[in-house]
């Protein structure tokens, strides 16, 4: 897979792991993607399907451009010890050996992270923190699609925690007593604000979502944003995936009424939350993204 023309310039091979669908592309150490395809998730049997597509992507993959490592956005919590996820409500997806067999497959070094945490690093890489100074990079993501996660970066760094896996905010309890969420608690974000929890409250797709609904989801992942703006004192708050951009600007409109009367604490007073912005940094960016920040031409591939 590396045994590409001489002049070639590096890239990425990016994948999305996601429960409704799989994506993967081929992302140059400029951020541009070159190659992109994706297939629905298979109810069962995702991990063919995966390689099938991973197999398509390669072979189509223009010359000009040689994959040197493989970054991988995934649900979490992620086991990085053995590059496994365990994502809640999806015990079928626990334990499988994404990062041994990925790299199997491609014959190269496999990162993987949350969608969230792929968001932050692709806007340290392409988006509007990219030209802020390093200190003042102090800023959330959230990333709402079919699930909710997100990330914290302060003076430039993406926190880990102990697991590295900060960032679950999809399990921010935004109602009291509220709806259930696949985690077992009740009153998550995730419950009211994921694909799979608009589409089932409304039987529809998620481009035909009501205005009621959508105003309701705007008000949900507002409360969440008074929360993260609350406890770590940012700059911004960058809400991105799939469900904010479907929805759209009255999702925002919604977001912003509410978060305003719940965020009144003096110095949040500037704080903002916002899109991901014009510049591109979708899924595979942040895929990409991942194994940009981890990828270290001349260290050892982890296991
Ligand atoms: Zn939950």
């Amino acid at each position: 897979m590396t045994d590409a023309a001489d002049d070639a310039r590096p890239g990425y091979l990016a994948i999305d792991l996601g429960p409704s669908r799989l994506t993967a592309g081929v992302v140059d150490t400029a951020g541009e993607v070159v190659l992109r395809d994706r297939v629905a998730t298979p109810p069962r049997n995702v991990w063919p399907a995966l390689t099938q597509l991973v197999r398509r992507v390669l072979a189509a993959n223009p010359t000009e451009v040689a994959p040197i490592a493989v970054g991988l956005t995934c649900p979490g919590p992620i086991d990085h010890g053995t590059g496994s996820m365990k994502p809640v409500g999806k015990p079928m997806w626990h334990d499988f050996p994404l990062r041994r067999e990925l790299s199997a497959i491609t014959q190269l070094p496999v990162y993987l992270d949350t969608a969230g945490r792929g968001l932050a690093r692709a806007e340290l890489w392409r988006g509007e923190f990219a030209t802020v100074d390093r200190v003042d990079q102090d800023f959330a993501t959230l990333s709402v699609g079919d699930e909710v996660d997100g990330a914290l970066v302060s003076g430039g760094v993406v926190l880990e925690g102990l697991t590295d896996n900060l960032g679950q905010f999809g399990h921010l309890i935004v109602e009291p007593d509220g709806a259930e969420c696949v985690c077992g608690a009740a009153g998550c974000l995730s419950a009211y604000a994921s694909v799979r929890a608009i589409e089932a409250s409304t039987g529809r797709e998620l481009r035909r979502t009501p205005p009621a609904r959508i105003n309701n989801v705007g008000i949900m992942i507002a409360r969440a944003c008074a929360s993260l703006a609350a406890m770590f004192d940012v700059a911004e708050i960058i809400v991105g995936g799939v469900v904010p951009e479907v929805l759209g600007p009255p999702l925002f409109d919604a977001l912003a009424k509410e978060f305003e009367v719940r965020s009144s604490l003096p110095h949040l007073a500037s704080v903002r939350v916002r899109g991901v912005g014009s510049r591109q940094i979708g899924p595979l960016v942040g895929a990409a993204a991942i194994a940009l920040a981890h990828h270290r031409p001349d260290a050892p591939a982890p296991d």
